[in-house]
């Protein structure tokens, strides 16, 4: 008993009525699915295997700078070129990957604010072409974060997007509220207190232009939440607010109280305690985003061993050994990468046994 009995595609990219299922059977058992941004084929694999040796899913992410980045940073981002051309390929990549594994994994896109839309509308159009040959879209799921703009605004532009993405079942994620600290060149740390806890009539206001169109979507409403980490005591996290959503949404809508109506995913939960995580899924979040903790995870790996093995990687021939002693097996990157990889395999561990997705499949 488990997630794959209420999916129909039971390993690889799942997209469509398999999200929505994903997400209502996380509610109901009372896990969340960590959110792992990628930037290589090299972490990719990292995420993938972790989730796969826990018995998980797991959510691949690409933000735009990430997708440039899957592209080579030697590609021009003129328009949005390079982002454009390495989501896709990230995108046909963890496709061609992610049955390998045998777990299920939701593929999609991270934060665009507005000044990145021709980002989401080059991955759209890759997702419609997709969609036209394989009856589904490329992407999972994307997000749209146009947090930063008028709550009419950002609702509009949702709708707009969502109305052409519901007819691929394509899952979307919004932002309402702002998510304090900084991420991919977007720094919101002097937002307003107003905007670091969203009001759960703001939230109420997104469900009522959104549910209408398809039942495929998912709020990241903000409760104190920061991206990066920092300092103990610097953000006071409120993940009771979300629970207000819950109920308020449930009140307008006459469902019963205790219902979990809306997806809520967690921004910036890098540094948040475990108790912060619990609470935060008790009231419905079923994503948790992971990017700074993963960098760092995975540079861990490779900087150790880097430390440790400095007299073998000096040059290509001599070591403390021996001046003819070969140093191949010590610089090839499948030794060095792979360390970085088992760093952020044990970090995707530990964030699925916090938010309880192990043995779920
Ligand atoms: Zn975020």
């Amino acid at each position: 008993m488990g997630i794959e009995n209420v999916l129909k595609r039971k390993s690889g990219v799942i997209v469509g009525d398999d999200v929505h299922a994903l997400f209502k059977y996380a509610h109901e058992k009372n896990f969340a699915i960590p959110a792992i941004n990628v930037t290589s084929s090299s972490t990719v694999v990292a995420a993938l295997e972790a989730a796969r040796d826990k018995k998980s899913p797991i959510i691949l992410q690409t933000s735009n700078g990430g997708a440039a980045y899957f592209a080579g940073k030697g590609v021009s981002n003129t328009d949005q070129f390079a982002a454009i051309q390495g989501a896709i390929a990230a995108a046909h990549y963890i496709r061609a990957i992610a049955p390998a594994y045998g777990i299920p994994v939701v593929l999609h896109s991270d934060h665009c604010a507005k000044k990145l839309l021709p980002w989401y509308d080059g991955m759209l159009k890759a997702d419609e072409e997709y969609f036209a040959k394989n009856g589904e879209p490329l992407f999972s799921s994307h997000m749209l974060d146009l947090s930063e703009e008028s709550d009419e605004d950002n609702i509009a532009t949702c709708v707009k997007y969502f109305t052409r993405q519901s007819k691929m079942n394509q899952f979307l994620e919004m932002e309402i509220g702002v998510t304090g600290g900084e991420e991919d060149g977007v720094n919101n740390e002097h937002v307003s207190k107003e905007e670091l806890f969203t009001s759960p009539e703001r939230v109420y206001e997104v469900y009522k232009a959104l549910s209408p169109i398809s039942p495929n979507f998912s709020i990241a409403a903000s409760f104190g939440n920061t991206h990066g980490v920092y300092k103990a005591g610097n953000v006071v996290l409120s993940p009771e607010i979300l629970l207000e959503h819950q109920q308020y949404v449930n009140e307008k809508i006459g469902a019963p109280k205790d219902a979990k109506t809306l997806f809520l995913v967690f921004h910036g939960g890098s540094g948040s305690t475990v108790k912060e995580f619990h609470d935060a899924i008790d009231n419905g979040i079923v994503k948790v985003n992971m990017d700074t903790e993963m960098q760092y995870a995975y540079l861990t790996g490779i900087r150790d061993y880097v430390l440790n093995k400095k007299d073998y990687i000096m040059s290509t021939v001599g070591n403390p050994e021996g001046d003819d002693k070969p140093n191949k097996k010590f610089f090839d990157p499948r030794v060095w990468v792979r360390e970085g990889e088992k760093t952020m395999y044990k970090r995707v561990e530990e964030a699925l046994e916090c938010f309880h997705a192990v043995d779920v499949l």
